[in-house]
């Protein structure tokens, strides 16, 4: 069923057709775009049909649907509509205008879904034999984070810990930045404080990277004990006093003229270094 009320109240369960971008139900959602307003509602929006549909089928919870009319009559989306109205949610059927805008793009995804953002407890994260965990300190730049977030997903690693003020996964940038692995990868946070008192019972070695480690990355033991690959700001590093609570400090070995690697570039070499004896190619 599709209501045509474009200022009605916001009904869940309801198919509801809207061509302006005056809407309240709009504004509200562009409103997303600003993380207070993100944290406020617990709430995250994320582009893309298939990316939708298997957020749906692992559980993530959807608030609103929102499609093009170019989605109209598309089994696919109809599926997802479908699965949204069963899960309580609210369907919006929109201009192509009111996608743009609400996607800040030209030629948006004929789908969008706001769904309920996900953080894991820090101390509920019991690391196991195998795990590859990656901590990030005050990580600012959110392509990085998203990279490294579909990076962590891509080695296998088990999520992703965020250390003080960081930007935020749930951002429009991060979340496509992740292309569809916010949905598979934990994001854990915590202060300086609360790692470093989850580290000490965590039973992992952190390896903290580390522009002047002694010791080459490629040496380092990734195999006794869980392990968590400890990563630094994008300007200012590792601080000396996380550094040192780290079991090992690594560099991986440059040449050229390059002062470092881009944090998300080093961050999955460290990975697959990590996990190597754990990754094999299917060639059945
Ligand atoms: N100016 C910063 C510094 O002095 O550390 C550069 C930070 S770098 C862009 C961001 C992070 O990537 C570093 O903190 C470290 O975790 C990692 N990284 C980059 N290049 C690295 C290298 N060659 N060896 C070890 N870690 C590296």
């Amino acid at each position: 069923m599709t209501d045509r009320d474009d200022n009605g109240p916001r009904r869940p369960g309801q198919v509801k057709e809207i061509t302006s971008l005056a809407n309240p139900i709009i504004k509200d959602i562009k409103a997303l775009s600003v993380k207070k307003n993100r944290e406020a509602s617990g709430t995250f929006m994320a582009e893309g049909l298939k990316l939708v549909l298997d957020a749906l089928e692992s559980g993530w919870r959807i608030e609103t649907l929102i499609y093009s009319k170019a989605g109209i009559g598309k089994p696919l989306v109809e599926k997802a509509a479908s699965r949204t109205v069963a899960a309580g949610g609210l369907v919006l059927e929109v201009s192509e205008k009111v996608l743009s805008s609400v996607t800040r793009r030209d030629n948006p995804q004929m789908v969008v879904g706001i769904f309920e953002a996900r953080w894991q407890n820090l101390f509920d994260i019991k690391p196991k034999a195998n795990e590859t965990w990656v901590a990030l300190d005050r990580v600012r730049d959110p392509g990085n984070l998203g990279t490294i977030i579909r990076t962590a997903d891509a080695a296998g690693a088990s999520g992703v810990i965020l250390i003080g003020e960081t930007t935020d996964p749930f951002s429009l940038e991060t979340v496509r930045a992740t292309m569809g692995s916010i949905f598979t990868v934990p994001v854990a946070r915590g202060t300086q404080y609360e790692f470093t008192k989850w580290q000490k019972s965590s039973g992992t070695n952190v390896v903290a990277t580390h522009l002047k480690g002694a010791i080459d990355y490629r040496k380092a033991d990734y195999r006794s004990k869980p392990v968590v690959l400890l990563m630094g700001n994008e300007q200012a590093g590792l601080p000396d006093d996380l550094a040192a609570s780290a079991g090992t400090k690594v560099r991986i070995p440059q040449q050229g003229k390059a002062d470092s690697l881009n944090l998300a570039c080093a961050t999955a070499v460290m990975l697959f270094e990590a996990r190597r004896h754990l990754l094999t190619l299917d060639l059945a």
